[in-house]
């Protein structure tokens, strides 16, 4: 089991998340982070961190069919990051914004930490 983050991440990033993770295994791209299943240990203490709720177990069919995959891949691809950062001015504007994956989705890197 590890926790996925989903698309209510992308173009949200608030970053609360990598304050709490103890194994620091959350992966930054432009405008979402993954996170590294095979680091992960399941503590759970991110998930209710999340101002978006865009993490969840992978217990939850939805979030590992659809997201298990792309957390690893780029998890592998996008730079590690360890400290929270200012989330984007419009964040709060996309929070709840629906489709986010197919029209806004980035596969460039963050800039990591
Ligand atoms: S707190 Fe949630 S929205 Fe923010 S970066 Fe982490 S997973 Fe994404
Ligand atoms: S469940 Fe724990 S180890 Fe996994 S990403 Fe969240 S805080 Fe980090």
């Amino acid at each position: 089991m590890t926790y996925v983050v989903g698309e209510a991440c992308i173009k949200c990033k608030y970053m609360d998340c990598v304050e709490v993770c103890p194994v620091d295994c959350f992966y930054e791209g432009e405008n979402m982070l993954v996170i590294h299943p095979d680091e992960c240990i399941d503590c759970g203490v991110c998930e209710p961190e999340c101002p978006a709720e865009a993490i969840k177990p992978d217990t939850e069919a939805d979030a590992a069919e659809k997201w298990g995959e792309l957390n690893r891949e780029y998890a592998t691809l996008w730079p590690n990051i360890t400290r929270k950062k200012d989330a984007p001015a419009d964040a709060d504007a996309w929070k709840d914004v629906e489709n986010k994956f197919a029209e806004h989705f980035s596969a460039t890197p963050g800039e990591g930490n």
